[in-house]
């Protein structure tokens, strides 16, 4: 049985430590805060899985409605059919999107998953741009650095650059700059007051390639999954504003920072900056079936299904667009999120968050902590040679110990579920502290 849980196994997850060919760490049951391992030790949950189960784990209303749901209607196609509960949940999500009038993010596609949802986003962009008569435009931007999932699209405007180099990707894409090297190791709160400027680096891209190519611009508002990577303040703002006058699109991959991850519903609102498509997924349905959405604000939908040159021969969609048991577990996901008002939660938590975070400045290797929301990224120095190294070595200390966290490089980062009580912050970051002054 061990042999066949290491990685010579039967199951392929890519993901799974091949740097450090180590086997899988096994988590058998999850509760609340609290993971279990199969020989029963309790492991909190320092990352909400991976981001995504924002109300915590084993929540009954969303196990009740998946069993009602799938013993009523299991499966029903999307095409040319439909399910009442794809057109509730559409309308509740609707209810909290953010935006105003034509620029409201109030149109709903459902899909299977986060880098479905950025695929499907993109192809909204160019298609929009050809339905208004910009049919040139079809070069997509996204931001070095950036993380949007490992489809075609994803890799392509994202910012890995071991996948762009292995894999051939949509022609014309092209990069920002990004973020990071102006306020390395600066040990900001929320957003860092310099940097804004580098929001011009799509100026110099509308000028390399001719405004007339670019359909849209792709960033996470916050990257996560690169690192914890907050934009400066004004960045976005300024983003939004070259965006708007050269007429290209601007996507928020929300996909992370949705539903409450920064003590807003949406990052959107969080940075006072509103795109015109938003992707999501993870916390739609608190992590349980897996689900996507892209959110698209009314004028893109209006334009993309009746502009002068739409064309109705478009076809996107998926099998498990809007299943309605993944409707069902987001249905109930949103529920919580209301009733226990954790799409705000964060708020309340975000300045404890802060401090015991930022305490860890001074301990060994910690070269820069960054917080926002709540979000953390604890970066230390690398050894030489042996990127990554050091920060693995924290986290099966952690694990141990009895905390999960995630790496990514020598970057560990930390987005506990929104449930999160205070003198359980305490206690993570206690737990990461002891395996941080344990680290050679
Ligand atoms: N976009 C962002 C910003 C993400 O963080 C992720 C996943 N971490 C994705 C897209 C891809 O989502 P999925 O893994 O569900 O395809």
């Amino acid at each position: 049985l061990q042999n066949a849980r290491s990685l010579d196994s039967y199951w392929m997850p890519f993901t799974a430590n091949r740097q450090f060919k180590a086997a899988p760490r096994l988590l058998a049951s999850a509760q609340g805060m609290h993971y279990a391992t199969e020989d029963g030790r309790k492991v909190i949950d320092g990352t909400a899985g991976l981001w995504c189960v924002n109300a915590g784990h084993g929540r009954q209303p969303i196990t009740q409605a998946v069993e009602r749901q799938l013993a009523t209607l299991d499966y029903a196609p999307s095409f040319q059919m439909g399910h009442p509960i794809a057109f509730d949940f559409a309308e509740r999500l609707a209810a909290i999107a953010p935006g105003e009038g034509a620029g409201k993010l109030d149109r709903i596609f459902f899909t299977g998953s986060g880098s479905e949802s950025v695929d499907t986003a993109l192809k909204i962009a160019i298609a929009y741009q050809r339905a208004i008569g910009q049919g040139t435009r079809t070069r997509l931007i996204g931001r070095e650095r950036g993380y949007h999932g490992v489809g075609f699209g994803g890799i392509t405007v994202g910012g890995l650059v071991n996948n762009r180099r292995v894999f051939p990707l949509l022609p014309g894409a092209d990069h920002l700059r990004h973020t990071h090297d102006l306020e390395r190791n600066a040990f900001s709160k929320g957003q860092p007051d310099h940097g804004a400027e580098l929001a011009d680096d799509l100026e110099r891209l509308v000028a390399l390639h001719g405004a007339e190519t670019i359909a849209a611009v792709i960033v996470e508002p916050m990257a996560g999954s690169t690192g914890v990577l907050v934009p400066p303040k004004g960045y976005l703002e300024r983003l939004r504003e070259i965006a708007t006058r050269h007429g290209i699109l601007l996507i928020f991959d929300e996909v992370i920072t949705g539903f409450g991850r920064l003590g807003t519903p949406f990052a959107s609102e969080y940075f006072g900056v509103m795109p015109d498509l938003m992707t999501t997924a993870k916390g739609i349905t608190n992590g349980t079936i897996p689900m996507g959405a892209v959110f698209a604000a009314r004028k893109v939908h209006d334009a993309l299904m009746n502009g002068p040159e739409a064309t109705i021969e478009l076809f996107h969609g998926y099998t498990y667009s809007g299943h309605p048991v993944a409707c069902a577990a987001g249905l109930a996901t949103l529920d919580i999120y209301a009733g226990e008002g954790l799409l705000t939660r964060v708020q309340a938590l975000a300045p404890l968050w802060e401090e015991a975070l930022h305490a860890l400045r001074g301990v060994p290797h910690v070269i820069d902590i960054r917080t926002i929301g709540l979000v953390a990224g604890i970066e230390l120095a690398s050894r030489p040679g042996a990127v990554g190294a050091r920060a693995y070595e924290a986290f099966v200390d952690c694990f141990e110990k009895g905390l999960l966290i995630r790496v990514t490089g020598d970057v560990i980062a930390l987005s506990p579920p929104l449930i999160c009580e205070p003198s359980q912050i305490e206690e993570m970051v206690s737990l990461l502290r002891g395996a941080l002054e344990r680290l050679a």
